[in-house]
């Protein structure tokens, strides 16, 4: 007999259908990202992302409505990419913006791991949203082309991952979820309590992290605080990282 599973965001037995990491209306509008870099794996797979955990219930009614608003985001602001760093308005529904964020890297942590899993405390979140996380915040930066030789070269990708700044980081976490010029950062606590002793810490992240705070209370932003970190920065750990590995996957794909 099958053993049953449970599905990642209700806990509920039911049969289990795929679900994609980046909501499959990004990948349609995102070729380029047919190709995955599995930083835990150190491989590059061909083929959009997805974890077989999620039920038909879930996926369809809950988790459908991020996407689409995910995708109306891109429409609006991330398929243009930003050509310098002039401050500009994001108008947006933070309830929606935040679980969007939380279930690509939720999506994308259960490509690592399911036994001990950071975000699992967001599922309900992520499912239902209606409430307030004052242990999270978000900022948005914007990162810029660089020019070599005269040529533009374009921060072209959507990536999610972790962020290890120096030092320790005992009480938060740090992801980043990417998409183009546009990079959200999220300071999550580990605990739901933000505690005295936990300050020195948040304030060393918060410092260290660049770009504009996405408020909570509000609908929209100028995004007017910027890093200097343009597309061969932000890319520098992954090409550092898959350089290696993307040669032998041409090298495959050419034979
Ligand atoms: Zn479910």
């Amino acid at each position: 007999m099958p053993k049953q599973r449970i599905c990642a965001y209700c806990q509920k037995k039911a049969k289990l259908t795929r679900e994609h990491i980046w909501p499959s209306c990004l990948i349609s509008r995102m070729p380029e990202l047919q190709v995955n870099y599995l930083g835990k794996k150190h491989v590059l797979m061909a083929g959009d992302l997805v974890v077989a955990d999620v039920c038909a219930d879930c996926n369809n009614k809950k988790l459908s409505p991020l996407d689409a608003y995910f995708c109306s985001l891109y429409d609006q602001y991330f398929k243009d990419f930003k050509e310098d760093l002039t401050p500009f308005t994001l108008t947006y529904d933070y309830d929606l913006l935040l679980r969007s964020l939380l279930k690509i890297t939720y999506n994308s942590s259960r490509t690592v791991t399911r036994d001990y899993n950071d975000f699992e405390t967001y599922r309900d979140y992520i499912l239902n949203g209606n409430k307030m996380h004052p242990n999270i915040l978000v900022k948005l930066d914007i990162v810029q082309p660089t020019i070599i030789d005269a040529r533009k070269f374009y921060p072209s990708s959507a990536r999610c991952g972790t962020i290890q700044l120096g030092g320790p980081m005992p009480n938060f976490l740090v992801r980043f979820i990417s998409v183009n010029s546009f990079y959200f950062y999220i300071i999550l606590s580990k605990s739901a309590v933000l505690k005295n002793d936990m300050e020195e810490e948040f304030y060393r992240i918060f410092d260290n992290i660049q770009g504009t705070i996405v408020h909570p209370y509000r609908q929209e932003v100028i995004v007017d605080t910027f890093s200097d970190i343009d597309t061969q920065g932000s890319h520098q750990d992954l090409l550092a990282n898959t350089h290696d590995i993307y040669l032998a996957y041409k090298d495959k794909k050419r034979r």
